[in-house]
């Protein structure tokens, strides 16, 4: 059955009571902020970014503060000792090969260390507010359930999505779809009879329900 993005996409942000995506307009600290989030809250990638941008801005900065220091300050965000020095080569590398700014291009955003596609996505929306489509857990589950793609990865996702959904929507669509993720739509029991787009939805129209 054909979808009907954009009243997808309304209803959504609907239901997260109208909360609108906010673009940074410093892309390192998106970087950085996108890279401590990995595997924790928003709260506490929140505290740790915060802790440590008051101590250091810069990619420069960074680059040359003592790891011990840079562990300490990102410590909320857990796998501190892994992420303080991601944090710092990222930062390293940024100073060696683009002066201390952050490329404003997927390649070379990539090819950061241990920099992946949905971060260099998010650095491209949130930072730069390019049109791009970072792929997390929520987007890919989402996007597979309503029927919008039907693929085994978030690269594929990635790719997929871009072909579905209209440029105009992709600047959204990610902060979008993680906060519907996390108030309707679970990983796990997600809550359809409050959902809007579920007679939209694959994922529910498979199952026995009432409507
Ligand atoms: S109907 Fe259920 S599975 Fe489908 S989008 Fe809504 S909450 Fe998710």
């Amino acid at each position: 059955m054909p979808k009907d993005i954009s009243a997808i996409l309304r209803a959504m942000k609907k239901a997260v009571q109208g909360s609108s995506v906010v673009l940074s307009k410093d892309p390192f600290m998106v970087l950085i902020a996108t890279v401590l989030s990995q595997r924790t809250r928003d709260a506490n990638t929140a505290l740790a970014t915060d802790q440590l941008f008051e101590r250091y801005s810069t990619a420069g900065e960074i680059a040359a503060a003592p790891l011990a220091d840079i562990r300490k300050l990102v410590r909320p965000a857990g796998f501190y000792k892994v992420k303080a020095k991601r944090v710092k080569e990222i930062s390293a590398r940024i100073v060696e090969k683009n002066g201390g700014v952050v490329p404003s291009d997927l390649e070379s955003l990539v090819s950061l260390p241990g920099v992946g596609r949905k971060t260099a996505n998010c650095v491209l929306v949130y930072g730069f507010g390019v049109e791009a489509i970072p792929v997390d857990v929520h987007v890919h589950r989402i996007s597979n359930r309503v029927g919008l793609v039907k693929t085994a990865s978030p690269e594929q996702t990635e790719a997929a999505l871009e072909k579905a959904i209209p440029k105009k929507h992709w600047i959204e669509l990610n902060h979008l779809m993680v906060k519907y993720g996390q108030a309707v739509c679970l990983p796990r029991n997600p809550k359809c009879m409050q959902c809007e787009i579920r007679r939209q939805c694959n994922y529910f129209l498979a199952k026995p329900h009432p409507m």
